[in-house]
């Protein structure tokens, strides 16, 4: 069994052109449920497409599909089930302007679009989008209502589901920035999973075409993102759409944007996004995933939780006359203020003691400075404290960021 199949070279040539067909109304920072309808009428006039409100939120806004391609092969594509985590919301226009646009990539669009049906939701949770939260208004997480489905969003995803049968599931999310690909300090770009139906992670058959796409996935965005695209744990989650999805048969393939290096509005994850989706649509069409040993999947390292925003290390905490060496990890969170409609980062202290095994975006060594508090520091404590070392020189940290030289 083979382990590689891509076309590099196309692929290389998708990467390049995304820059002139992505669609630029559309900013993954923060994406409004009312820019998803005027984005939908440039898009209705094309032949091909339709696309239909599907149905409404738990406070009346609308949900929407889009259907695109005439294949036997059916692909239920949804995004932004949290509020919180548009990339991918962003790709699943980038890839509309690609199908629906007049270039030199026609022979795979045209080979994709004729296997392959879709049925893309983008923005399924359109309530937490607008308030920038992960929950939906009543704040229940949609991928956790799968089981009970109480939210209206939940019964639309699963009744959607349920009419047209797909053969594939993609369910796009964000993941925080914390996540490494392996235990390295590599922040995890993208990571993928084929999530599982039970507690003893069986492998059916639906399951193994997840693996053998996410090989695929896998291989094509290494060639952009090396070292940087990780799998998802596979603890099983009995209230997730993912796993309820899986146990039906459908082939799921869940893809979480991660962070990369400077990429802070998460332009680069997005065109990662992008060429992941279209990777698997090319395999898919062209059944080559099916020719790729699934066990390879394991071999992609593990997303790990082992990432801070700012690391200082070695700093002298004094308690009671004692000395103790401590690093502190720094967790920033981007927030919406609901009045201004600003964004503003709110920071926590997430850990203090021995964080050797750790590794920040931002660290630093501060070996020979001592914490200047007026309180012990705490975890969930905001960071915001000084450093000193001796009369010679002093850092604030405010609200997370190392920001003021002070002596
Ligand atoms: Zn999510």
């Amino acid at each position: 069994m083979k382990t590689h199949l891509i076309d590099e070279d196309l692929f290389r040539r998708l990467f390049d052109y995304y820059e002139t067909i992505y669609e630029k109304k559309i900013d993954c920072y923060f994406i409004s449920h009312r820019q998803i309808p005027e984005l939908l009428n440039e898009l209705s006039g094309h032949k091909n497409i339709q696309t239909e409100k599907i149905g409404e939120s738990v406070e009346r806004k609308e949900i929407y599909s889009v259907v695109i391609g005439k294949g036997k092969t059916k692909v239920l594509a949804w995004s932004q089930m949290h509020g919180d985590e548009p990339t991918a919301t962003a790709a699943i226009f980038d890839l509309l302007n690609f199908f629906t646009a007049n270039d030199s990539f026609s022979d795979l669009k045209e080979s994709i679009l004729n296997k392959l049906t879709f049925h893309f939701i983008p923005m399924l949770n359109p309530d937490g989008a607008e308030k920038f939260q992960r929950e939906n208004s009543f704040n229940i997480d949609l991928n956790r209502d799968a089981a009970r489905l109480q939210s209206d969003e939940s019964q639309l995803l699963y009744e959607y589901a349920e009419k047209i049968q797909p053969d594939f599931g993609f369910n796009l999310h964000d993941q925080n920035s914390y996540y490494t690909a392996g235990r390295t300090n590599n922040p995890t770009a993208v990571s993928l999973l084929a999530p599982p139906m039970d507690y003893v992670k069986s492998i059916n058959y639906a399951r193994e075409k997840s693996m053998q796409v996410i090989v695929e996935i896998f291989n094509t965005l290494s060639i952009f993102a090396p070292q940087k695209i990780a799998r998802y744990k596979d603890d099983h989650e009995p209230r997730s759409f993912g796993d309820n999805f899986a146990k039906k048969g459908i082939s799921t393939i869940l893809i979480e944007s991660g962070f990369y290096k400077d990429d802070h509005n998460k332009d680069f994850v997005r065109k990662l996004n992008f060429i992941a989706m279209l990777a698997a649509f090319q395999s898919i069409a062209e059944k080559d995933y099916e020719k790729l040993n699934y066990t390879v999947y394991f071999e992609i390292p593990e997303n790990n939780e082992l990432l801070f925003d700012l690391l200082l290390r070695n700093l002298t905490l004094n308690h009671n006359g004692r000395n103790f060496t401590v690093d502190i990890g720094i967790k920033r969170t981007k927030k919406l203020d609901a009045q201004t409609k600003k964004f503003f980062y709110k920071s926590t202290i997430a850990e203090i003691g021995d964080l050797s095994f750790f590794y920040g975006i931002e660290e630093y060594d501060f070996r020979g400075y001592e914490i200047i508090a007026d309180k012990l520091l705490s975890v969930d404590d905001d960071a915001d404290f000084r450093l000193s070392r001796n009369g010679i020189t002093e850092f604030e940290i405010k609200n997370g960021f190392l920001n003021k030289y002070v002596g």
